[in-house]
Order: C-alpha cells, then sequence, then structure tokens
C-alpha cells in the first residue's frame, strides 16, 4: 500500500509498504481523506523522533463501509491512570501517527475499536478532517471557566487560534482573537472581535482567560501581559524552544495556569454536525496522496491554511 513516512527528518511517499499490522482490538480501516498538521510538519522535522507513517487527522471508512474517524491516544485500559478516566495520559500509551503507532496518511490505518467514531452525514470529509484537532480546542471548554460573558483573548491566528476563538463563542464568551496578520484575523468572522498583536498594549488587561494558541516562545508573555489578575492562563501549543519568562506575575497576581491538550470528539462531531462551529474558512488546498510531498510544502507555506490529503478517489 501508499503512505507517508516520516524518517524521522523528513516524510517521503512510500509505494510499497506492508498493510498495518492490527493489535488486539483493533480494526483495519480504508483511509478516504487526512489533514496535514503543524504537528506532522514538526514530526517530519524530528520532533518526539517519530518514525513511522504520519496522520492523526482522517476520514476512513470501516470494511463494511462506515464513515469513521478515531481518537489519537490508545491507551492500555488497564493502569491505574486509564482507570482513573485518564486515559489520554495513559504512560503506556501510543499515538497514532505521532507515537510508537502508524498514522493514517496510508491506504490502510489500524486503530483501536474503542477510539472509533461514527461520523453522521451531515458533516462531509472535508470537515470532518477538523474533528480532531476542533476536539482539543474544546477541551478549553473542560478546564476553564468559559461561558456567557467570559472575556476571552485567544493569541494566534493560526488554524488552531481560529478554532478555539469559535469554540470559545459557542459558550457564549466576548471573544477577542489576537495575531499577526490580518488577512487570517478576517476568517473568524463577525462574531470575533479582533486585534492585531502590535496593537494590544491599549488594551490593558481585561480578560478573564487568556488561550495562548501561537506555538511560540513569546505568546507566553503577551499572555500574561492582557490576563486580568486572579484570571487563567490556558496553553494550548507545545512549543520548539524554551520559555525565558519571569514567572513572578504569574504569582503576585495569582494566574491560574492551564495545559491543554486532546478533548471530546462527541462534542467536536455535535458542533461540527450542526453548523455551530463552520470550519470552511480553514479548508485548503487539495491533493492526492500520490503528491504527498508537494502537499508537506504547501503545509509549510506561511499562513498555509488546512492542507488535505484525497487517499481514496470520492
Ligand atoms: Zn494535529
Ligand atoms: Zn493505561
Amino acid at each position: 500500500m501508499r503512505g507517508v513516512v516520516c524518517t524521522g527528518n523528513s516524510i517521503r511517499l512510500d509505494r510499497n509498504l506492508p498493510e498495518p499490522q492490527i493489535l488486539p482490538g483493533e480494526s483495519l480501516l480504508r483511509v478516504r481523506l487526512a489533514g496535514i498538521c503543524d504537528t506532522d510538519l514538526q514530526l517530519a522535522r524530528g520532533y518526539m523522533g517519530f518514525q513511522g507513517v504520519l496522520g492523526h487527522e482522517f476520514v476512513a471508512e470501516t470494511l463494511d463501509g462506515k464513515r469513521v474517524t478515531a481518537e489519537i491516544n490508545n491507551a492500555c485500559h488497564t493502569c491505574d491512570t486509564c482507570r482513573a478516566s485518564r486515559q489520554n495520559h495513559c504512560p503506556h500509551r501510543t499515538v497514532l501517527g505521532i507515537l510508537g503507532h502508524d498514522g493514517a496518511m496510508a491506504d490502510l490505518v489500524a486503530v483501536p475499536i474503542r477510539n472509533l467514531h461514527k461520523i453522521p452525514d451531515a458533516i462531509d470529509d472535508r470537515r470532518a478532517v477538523f474533528i480532531e484537532p476542533l476536539a482539543a480546542a474544546f477541551r478549553m471548554i473542560d478546564q476553564a471557566t468559559i461561558g456567557l460573558g467570559t472575556r476571552i483573548a485567544i493569541l494566534g491566528d493560526g488554524k488552531l487560534g481560529l478554532l478555539c476563538a469559535w469554540v470559545a463563542r459557542t459558550s457564549g464568551a466576548e471573544v477577542t482573537l489576537v495575531g499577526k496578520h490580518r488577512a487570517k484575523l478576517d476568517l473568524a468572522g463577525a462574531e470575533i472581535q479582533t486585534v492585531l498583536l502590535d496593537q494590544t498594549e491599549g488594551l490593558g488587561r481585561p480578560f478573564d482567560v487568556v488561550a495562548d494558541c501561537t506555538g511560540s516562545a513569546s505568546g507566553f508573555a503577551t499572555a500574561l501581559s492582557l490576563v486580568r489578575p486572579a484570571g487563567t492562563l490556558v496553553l494550548k501549543t507545545t512549543i520548539a524552544g524554551e520559555y525565558d519568562t519571569n514567572l513572578a506575575p504569574v504569582v503576585i497576581d495569582e494566574i491560574t495556569m492551564i495545559g491543554s491538550r486532546c478533548g471530546p470528539f462527541p462534542r467536536a462531531i455535535a458542533a461540527l454536525a450542526t453548523g455551530e462551529v463552520d470550519v470552511t474558512p480553514l479548508i485548503g488546498a487539495e491533493y492526492s496522496l500520490d503528491d504527498a510531498e508537494a502537499a508537506f510544502q504547501a503545509a509549510a507555506a506561511r499562513g498555509a491554511r488546512k492542507v488535505l490529503l484525497h487517499v481514496r478517489n470520492n
């Protein structure tokens, strides 16, 4: 079969991969469409030392033709962490296309049956590719107090920033999206206030919650400068480097800091199915799996929207 293989420092399309090994409890799926995520670009540069088939945002079919996607953390379900309902933190887990398990940028992928979610007909393939990153955005709502009238700033006008802005809006929050690019901020739509990063100084510190989705080390200091005393700072992105920030304001202002990663698939599926969140503005260029190398170049371009890889000719 074909698959996009991460070699540890680059990617290539391999046309002669063996079919995936199917572990106990797993099911074999035929992949229809996969999305390229910034994490894939980082993995291709050697992040986490992953070697194998990439891909953790995808739509596939079961062998009897049902459209599905899957959660990406493959937990053991027997350890203390799993039994305490923290499967996403299972110390024995593999992660689809990221850690110790081949991913979905291939003709076939094997995933744990208990991780599968059916995709309603109301969500077409292009939107369904966003279920995983949208679920990650919804995680923030589980963790922080974000509701009617909460003043929240989202830092970063990339794909995750926009998803987080729309998700915060679903809870009735007053959302301000802060970014460097007017064109990307404009994708947010009329219900989201937008501010260019170099114009945040006049804002003061009005925000109950600030979510850093910048993926850069400087985002943290900006977030800290905007959150009110006794407010909450949500860290949504890992960064490649290290933070070099004075943490004294966290103590003095009693800021609550929350790390935030993977989230609830059912909530994301419901939001897409009802149109509560419309991800259409984030859909970018589309390629065949055969052109995966060009697709990765396009995904790495500045300001790229979500690049899609068509695996089956739908
Ligand atoms: Zn991702
Ligand atoms: Zn476990």
